[in-house]
């Protein structure tokens, strides 16, 4: 062999090793790529947007979604933590199916079109309910131990599912609810009872002179409450206030995790903004 030869061959080999080192690493690249996007995101992210990500609501600011966790993980179907990259995987899979960017993140877009999709499965009527619709509701099934018989009405239908929604929280020994004689929520127990329900129009006007500021995300002019189809049931904390900190102690009760989980077998759906409000939908 020539020297000159022998020096083609090393020249060849070495390329031969580069090439096949190359094509390796691309083929690795792409399997990370088409595998699974969501993997390589910092799974960091979701906790700082669950956090801090500014957006609106009803012309009011609103900083973060920790708020909405239990509805976003009802969403998405998982039990992952926000931190986890599973949390992450249901999103981008969620994201995919909506047509968005997917990216595993949480950020505007994506929560605005949950919103959406939330907003979209509530009670579309707002008509008020005829006389021989509604029932007069015992005062014992109510929060307030002194509320009007005339405050205390509720759509027939409604009525029924919630008494099943109740029976089945009650029957629930996870939840620790207090339990009457006959399996019932118990006269002291707070969760689950009814704050409102039925509103006439004089009576929703009433409130919204009471609370001028409320805006277009507090109480609305055509109310859901006119159907007697709306309730508000207490969740914890604050009965009906919408500040932060306090949906915060709202939407970490076992009550009102079990009420995301299940309010839908009986025909009932959330309010995203307000913890305490449900609406039959059937
Ligand atoms: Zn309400």
């Amino acid at each position: 062999m020539t020297r000159f030869t022998i020096r083609k061959a090393l020249v060849f080999s070495i390329l031969l090793v580069l090439t096949m080192l190359e094509s390796g690493n691309t083929r690795a690249q792409k399997h990370r790529q088409g595998s699974s996007p969501a993997s390589n995101l910092s799974t960091s992210r979701n906790v700082q947007l669950s956090n801090e990500l500014a957006w609106t609501f009803g012309n009011k600011p609103q900083r973060g979604w920790y708020l909405y966790t239990p509805l976003i993980s009802r969403l998405l179907n998982t039990r992952d933590a926000v931190s986890s990259t599973g949390f992450a995987k249901s999103l981008a899979a969620w994201q995919r199916k909506m047509g968005l960017k997917s990216t595993g993140e949480l950020d505007d877009q994506s929560l605005y079109e949950m919103i959406k999709v939330w907003q979209g499965a509530r009670l579309k009527d707002r008509e008020v309910a005829a006389p021989d619709r509604l029932v007069t509701v015992p005062i014992s099934e109510f929060y307030d131990p002194t509320r009007a018989e005339e405050l205390r009405k509720v759509e027939r239908a409604t009525y029924a599912a919630y008494k099943k929604m109740v029976a089945a929280a009650v029957a629930n020994h996870s939840l620790g609810l207090a339990r009457g004689a006959h399996g019932e929520l118990a006269p002291g127990e707070k969760f689950l009872k009814i704050i409102s329900a039925f509103r006439s129009r004089e009576y929703q006007d009433k409130l919204r002179r009471e609370s001028p500021n409320s805006g277009s995300a507090g109480l609305a002019v055509n109310s859901p409450h006119f159907t007697g189809r709306a309730l508000d049931l207490y969740v914890g904390g604050e009965p009906v206030d919408t500040l932060d900190a306090n949906r915060k102690v709202q939407t970490e009760t076992r009550v009102y995790k079990w009420l995301v989980q299940n309010a839908e077998r009986f025909g009932f759906r959330p309010y995203f903004y307000e913890p305490w409000h449900w609406e039959y939908v059937r």
